[in-house]
């Protein structure tokens, strides 16, 4: 690979930020500094509003074309995330937008351009100033689908000057990238990208990961530090930016880039296989998801169903899904595609950080402590009821379990299954059929609810772990402050205590019990999970086969003296310490 640029005399540099898309790509910085660009101020005449009119009408057909012909690319290359377009369709055809800027065309008599992007823009400073991350990134949606409506105000019919050409081999640097950038992202060139702002669950994120690209995002005021041309390394596993990469460096990643593709085809040959220790005790091993056609990329892996299917994520973007019959029939794809395994639906788990403003109302001072998941579900009763419902009537076509989240009293477990049966019974009286003996399973995520498993293992089939929030509750530390990030540990006694303690009361009740947070797929945490006996490992799609081989490793008996010798262990570090002594020494491998 040769430089476009001459060389540099400054050092390298290494820059961390989030990894959400794993990969390393070498390449050179293009950095894409496209603005939303404030059009001139144009008065007009009176005469001439319907022809602005007009304009606007043609701008928002050619921006519906265009976001067409983007949603079709993006089918025919991976079937995921065509449906993020249907919501910017949603956006370009907002009615209250569409008649804001029209009255004020009107009133004011002032040119379209202008008006179109004063009005988003009142739009946009209000979604940013949203605390709710999630919803504070819907803003980027907003912005692209505006971009695109100015640019064909602008240039009619888009034909507007083509974006900058990119070299081979570009490592794209942008303040920010929309999704339909990164979809339009030509894949022969363009290796990977790094942005300053964004966040894991953003819907570039989500899309890098569908798309493969190597993604690295929060790179704080990177910009200052880089300098087109510069030769990078991006690593999006481990979430960092080289710039000027020295020789030794170049050298280090061209090792790990051989290791990282020796490792992924020689695990392909795990795909079929059953999740088995080195003694032969069986591990289910189902994936993660939060929109239905993720389910293909987890067959693709060899997943044994879904263990987590989180809810919120297509109920906050896609109003009309909130309907029955439009989550019911989400729900029968799902439960339909994984077949012949099964599909635990979490009902409903908003609150803490991702807020929906039309349930939230006031903002709350501490929302991870505040109202939400199945708090919120039961205090409004006949909401919580249409999703159960819907659950139910997708039991009729295949495996399908409920779950709630958030619980920290046995009360709200037993209001929740009532509300349950009264749906049952509806539907029965509908004639409407379902599972009769749908699985209905508890989260523990909180310490409250695993300091008395025992108790609420006695009313459940299945107990699942939610480590994400369990981690965050017993530790004390918010699970999205970064300030805080190293005090943050799956390893911490305490939380190793209380999964010990749920795992323990689902077998003593005989029922099940898996993990579905993030410590599911962390190797160091393998060997804890497979001494105690967990029954289910919920992981991401590209976590899945490293699990599989890591458990394939790991003696059961081994495991379960590992688990009473750091059992008196006092604090997390030390646990992570023995917890890497033994991945290194069964699976170094996988360990990077
Ligand atoms: C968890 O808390 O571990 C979990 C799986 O739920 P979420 O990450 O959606 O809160
Ligand atoms: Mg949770």
């Amino acid at each position: 690979m040769s430089s476009p640029s001459t060389s540099s005399p400054q050092p390298e540099l290494r820059l961390r930020g989030i990894g959400v898309s794993p990969g390393i790509a070498r390449g050179f910085i293009h950095f894409t500094g496209e603005s939303f660009d404030k059009p001139d101020e144009k008065i007009i005449s009176r005469d001439q509003v319907e022809s602005e009119k007009e304009r606007l009408k043609q701008a928002i057909v050619t921006t519906r074309e265009q976001i067409a012909e983007l949603q079709s690319e993006i089918e025919t290359s991976t079937s995921d995330h065509a449906g993020i377009f249907d919501a910017h369709l949603l956006v370009l055809e907002d009615k209250a937008v569409i008649d804001e800027v029209i009255r004020k065309v009107e009133t004011d008599l002032l040119g379209i351009d202008r008006v179109y992007f004063e009005v988003i823009d009142g739009y946009l400073q209000t979604l940013r100033k949203i605390s709710d991350p999630y919803l504070r990134e819907r803003a980027i949606d907003v912005e692209d689908v505006a971009r695109r409506v100015v640019r064909n105000l602008r240039w009619p019919g888009g034909h507007g000057p083509s974006t900058r050409e990119i070299d081979e081999s570009t490592i794209l640097a942008a303040h920010d990238l929309t999704p339909s950038d990164t979809v339009s992202l030509d894949r022969d060139r363009v290796l990977g990208f790094a942005t300053e702002a964004g966040s894991s669950t953003s819907h570039t994120a989500i899309m890098a990961r569908s798309l493969n690209i190597p993604a690295v995002v929060a790179l704080h005021q990177f910009s200052d530090h880089l300098s087109p041309g510069d030769e990078a390394l991006l690593d999006g596993t481990h979430g960092l930016l080289i710039l000027r990469p020295s020789e030794e460096t170049l050298k280090e990643y061209e090792t790990l880039l051989q290791e990282e593709n020796d490792l992924v085809s020689g695990l392909q040959e795990l795909r079929g296989a059953d999740t088995l220790t080195a003694d032969g005790h069986k591990v289910i091993l189902s994936g993660n998801i939060e929109f239905a056609h993720e389910v293909e990329q987890l067959n693709q892996q060899g997943a044994e169903g879904v263990g987590l299917y989180r809810t919120e994520f297509f109920y906050l973007n896609e109003i009309e899904l909130r309907a029955e019959d439009k989550q019911a029939e989400n729900y029968t794809t799902v439960a339909k595609s994984v077949a012949p395994h099964g599909v635990i639906i979490r009902t409903l788990d908003i609150g803490g950080d991702k807020m929906w403003p039309g349930l939230a109302g006031e903002p709350e001072p501490n929302p991870f402590l505040g109202w939400r998941g199945i708090r919120v579900s039961l205090a409004k009763p006949e909401e919580f009821k249409i999703q159960l419902r819907a659950i139910l009537r997708a039991s009729a076509f295949g495996k399908v379990g409920i779950m709630y989240p958030f619980l920290c009293n046995l009360s709200e477990l037993r209001h929740a299954n009532r509300l349950l049966d009264e749906s049952k019974r509806e539907l029965e009286a509908e004639g409407v059929a379902f599972d009769h003996d749908v699985e209905t399973g508890a989260m523990i995520e909180i310490p409250s609810a695993a300091l008395v498993a025992e108790q609420f293992a006695k009313e459940v089939d299945f107990f699942s772990i939610g480590t994400n929030d369990l981690i965050q509750y017993t530790t004390a530390v918010d699970r999205v402050n970064d300030r805080v990030a190293d005090l943050y540990q799956p390893t911490h006694p305490a939380v190793i205590s209380l999964i010990t303690k749920t795992v323990e009361a689902a077998h003593n009740n005989d029922i099940w019990c898996g993990i579905c947070g993030e410590a599911a797929g962390d190797l160091l945490l393998t060997p804890v999970f497979v001494g105690l006996g967990v029954d289910e490992l919920s992981v991401g799609a590209a976590q899945l086969l490293r699990v599989r081989r890591a458990i394939s490793r790991l003696d059961t008996a081994e495991c379960r003296d590992f688990v009473a010798q750091i059992a008196d262990y006092g604090c997390g570090e030390e646990v992570a310490a023995a917890c890497r002594e033994i991945a290194m020494d069964k699976y170094p491998e996988l360990m990077g």
